[in-house]
């Protein structure tokens, strides 16, 4: 069963969104307060302890980062473009990753062009997470089939995965901010990509099997 993912209550996002930056911000804080005591009382220069103080900076500075996206909305740069083109320049520069696990991608391509009134680069953001979430999802060499076709008055890209699948619990939790069962994720990829798919009036959906895989999918409307 699809399960519709934009009804999220914007203010409940909002409160969820600000105690989640005030907790993560505050582990990697108390971290470098503690190593700048630590050093202050050894008197003595620990390389160690600087390796860490780094890490912990960028920690913060990653979460700043994906935040100004929120904060402060580009200008949209609204233009006609086809959803192929867009797919094919993300495949580009994810290449690298897909060859390395051994995965496949599959593409079922519509023979019609898929044109919407889209920003480009955003929506290459949400498919270059959609992608590497798939590819995250994969323990082996396996396949990876994207659809991109009409359905109605909307341009339809769908991701599928054989990978390992959200429980059915965790379904819900999708997109609210960071969420993450990675231990290097940082779970702002999902909120920012629904985000960008409501801003262009768009739908995202979800439907996983656990042990099985997971497709996203994706309609933005048609340009017509
Ligand atoms: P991150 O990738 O940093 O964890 P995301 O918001 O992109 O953040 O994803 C949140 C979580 O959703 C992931 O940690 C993972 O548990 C789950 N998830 C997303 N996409 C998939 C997928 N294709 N297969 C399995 N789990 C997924």
């Amino acid at each position: 069963k699809e399960e519709n993912l934009l009804q999220n209550d914007k203010l409940a996002v909002i409160g969820q969104l600000a105690a989640g930056i005030a907790h993560e911000i505050r582990n990697p804080l108390t971290s470098l307060k503690g190593f700048i005591q630590l050093m202050r009382s050894d008197k003595s220069f620990n390389e160690q302890y600087l390796k860490i103080m780094d890490n912990e900076i960028n920690v913060v500075e990653s979460i700043s980062r994906e935040l100004m996206v929120l904060a402060k909305p580009q200008p949209e740069d609204f233009k006609l473009c086809d959803i192929q083109t867009i797919f094919e320049n993300c495949m580009t520069l994810l290449e690298g990753e897909i060859f390395q696990k051994r995965v496949k991608i599959i593409r079922k391509y519509s023979m019609e062009k898929i044109t919407v009134l889209c920003d480009e680069q955003k929506i290459k953001q949400v498919l270059i997470n959609l992608v590497k979430n798939a590819l995250d999802a994969m323990e082996g060499p396996g396949n990876i089939t994207v659809k991109i076709s009409k359905r109605g008055n909307h341009g339809v890209i769908s991701i599928k995965d054989e990978g390992v699948g959200i429980p059915n619990e965790l379904i819900d939790k999708l997109g609210k901010p960071f969420f993450t069962t990675k231990s290097n994720g940082n779970g702002l990829g999902l909120m920012m990509s629904f985000k960008i798919i409501e801003e262009h009036n768009g739908k995202i959906a979800v439907k996983s099997e656990p042990g099985v895989g997971t497709v996203f999918t994706i309609s933005i409307p048609l340009h017509d």
